[in-house]
């Protein structure tokens, strides 16, 4: 069984050493390792007893901006002190080290960037910062807790005093167009798109690897989970997901 897991670890290294355009997709698997726990998977933490679908979306802002925020902020401030694991950071190395073209992400929790990741196309927005709905300006997520502790409801915009949305995006809200666009591109051109600790399940972020495939790039997989791809990745890896990336680095550098 070692021998078979090594041989997928030389798989994905042997790939990355042949891409020129390589490209990474991330998901929330990569990110359990930190403390942040997939919503997806059933009974846990904040997530439990509410519906995501209903809790975090848009109409539920628009409704009743303090109620939200009520939910919304506590998901803030579990997020605020999360650090970056060794996934986060494998991921860094390879665009550092010229092996990867960027990072596309479905998560809103800041910590590629905090691993030193730098093309980082963030789909679904983050909780870096806030914006306000009248004037469009930013407010910064430690002002934002500060704001949050310190009333009942929703953050205000110092400027307006209209309710802050956090810049993440909202169930029944679109994807920003720019970067989704620029996340397409990079998976068009990809010859490899590594996809790390997503279902692949929720669209349109899913599609992006069916765009590889269809450009006649390779992809692979490193996720605990089944997933709608994985009889067309050239290989899967279904490891600890911070253990499989360790193996690669270390598959990588000798
Ligand atoms: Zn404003």
């Amino acid at each position: 069984m070692v021998g078979a897991l090594d041989s997928r670890t030389e798989t994905l290294a042997g790939l990355l050493r042949e891409a020129e355009r390589a490209v990474v997709l991330t998901g929330a698997g990569i990110s359990v390792p930190s403390g942040i726990p997939d919503f997806r998977s059933p009974g846990t933490g904040m997530w439990e007893g509410v519906d995501p679908m209903e809790v975090a979306h848009i109409d539920a802002w628009r409704r009743d901006p303090d109620r939200f925020w009520r939910f919304y902020g506590a998901r803030f401030a579990s997020l605020v002190d999360k650090r970056p694991n060794r996934a986060h950071e494998v991921v860094a190395e390879l665009e550092r080290s010229g092996r990867i073209r960027g990072v596309i992400t479905q998560n809103i929790d800041r910590l590629h960037r905090a691993a030193g990741s730098e093309r980082l196309l963030e789909i679904h927005g983050s909780i870096e910062s806030s914006v306000c709905p009248q004037c469009r300006g930013r407010t910064g997520i430690e002002q934002v807790v500060t704001l949050l502790a310190s009333g009942d409801g929703a953050p205000e915009c110092p400027a307006c005093i209209a309710p802050l949305k956090p810049d993440v995006v909202l169930f029944g809200e679109l994807l920003p167009a720019d970067v989704m666009s620029e996340a397409e591109q990079l998976a068009l051109e990809a010859d490899l798109m590594i996809c790390i600790g997503s279902s692949l399940t929720v669209h349109p972020a899913a599609g992006l690897p069916q765009l590889t495939l269809r450009s006649g790039g390779s992809l692979a997989i490193v996720t605990e989970s089944a997933t709608p791809l994985d009889d067309q990745a050239a290989v899967k890896l279904t490891g600890d997901v911070v253990a499989e990336l360790d193996a690669v680095e270390l598959a990588l550098s000798s």
